[in-house]
């Protein structure tokens, strides 16, 4: 973006282009928030919020006018008006603009808008000739994506807890929205590195306590390999096959407790195996748990601490989940 730019600069240079002239229509240009503030706000830039991001796109938080608002509103399941608008002038700003445009554009996602993922109402640009110094020009080429505001994010990027201090239903509805995305042949992000691309400032809470994720600059088409429903009786294995449907329910902790281990006094886990229920501490091979080197009593009252522990877990998982899965539909 054009240093010194404020939004409302970027409309008038818009206002020569029929897209630019229909942005300034769909927006009202002279809402305020409920504290008194003039709107737009500006939000924040990708970059500042991770200085490795070079598409630099800002990002505003608008209204859409009243003709705007019944017209487009008219399909859609939400009541706010209020919209998020992305806006780049690098080429890779853009270019992720159109990227994520294409993906509320795909037919397969359109029933999800307004749920999952938020309302799209519409990628504009203005590409206009700005005359420098001398006789050279060059051309301003600005990208504008409208995008319902949804709630309120779970965290902040830093925050690794984000997710795991929700409800346990809202944790199971969060990986089942990725889920149903993933169902309609989209992932969100891109295979690789996908603990250091996870955002929880990605994953709104809706004012009706439902979850949408946002933020699609990096999703891709993606077959995915887990056709069964996400229901936790059907145990984790249904999402080894999927990266990134493994990883966010890895990371909202849905699933029951998997291994049971020892540590040693670091905390560091020295040894760990599958957890049984019904497997009491004398059924357990120690040779093949790796605790042959020590004394059978001693190994075998480490086995047992262990089990318990894991056991302890369990009944908080199911606890925890009891609700979740009683309001689960399939
Ligand atoms: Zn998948």
């Amino acid at each position: 973006m054009p240093l010194g730019w404020r939004f409302e600069d970027i409309i008038e240079f818009m206002h020569d282009v029929a897209s630019g002239r229909e942005l300034r229509t769909m927006l009202d240009t002279t809402s305020r928030t409920e504290s008194g503030e003039q709107l737009p706000l500006h939000l924040h830039s990708s970059k500042g919020d991770c200085q490795w991001d070079p598409t630099n796109i800002m990002i505003y938080v608008h209204r859409l006018s009243a003709g705007a608002t019944t017209e487009m509103l008219r399909c859609a399941d939400t009541s706010t008006n209020d919209v998020v608008c992305k806006v780049a002038s690098t080429e890779l700003g853009r270019k992720s603009l159109v990227n994520e445009a294409r993906i509320y554009e795909d037919p397969r996602v359109l029933h999800l808008q307004g749920k999952e993922i938020p309302m799209f109402y519409g990628l504009f640009e203005a590409r206009t000739p700005v005359q420098r110094c001398g006789d050279s020009t060059d051309t301003t080429h600005i990208m504008c994506l409208v995008l319902e505001k949804c709630g309120s994010t779970i965290g902040a990027d830093d925050d690794k807890d984000a997710l795991l201090v929700q409800t346990p239903e809202f944790r199971l509805a969060t990986a089942r929205a990725y889920w149903t995305l993933h169902q309609c042949g989209i992932r969100k992000e891109s295979p690789y590195e996908l603990s250091k691309l996870f955002r929880p400032s990605n994953i709104l809470i809706r004012e009706d306590g439902s979850p949408c994720i946002i933020d699609f600059a990096r999703a891709s088409k993606h077959i995915c390999p887990c056709g069964v429903n996400i229901h936790p009786a059907e145990k984790w294995y249904i999402v080894k096959g999927c990266d990134e449907l493994g990883f966010i329910c890895d990371y909202a902790r849905i699933w029951p407790p998997r291994f049971a281990y020892i540590t040693n006094n670091d905390g560091d886990i020295v040894y760990q195996w599958h957890y049984l229920r019904d497997q009491a501490a004398e059924d357990y091979d120690l040779e093949e748990l790796g605790l042959e080197d020590l004394e059978p009593n001693v190994a075998l009252e480490m086995v047992q601490a262990a089990l318990e522990k894991c056991e302890a877990r369990w009944v908080k998982w199911e606890t925890d989940f009891a609700y979740a899965f009683a309001t689960w539909q399939a």
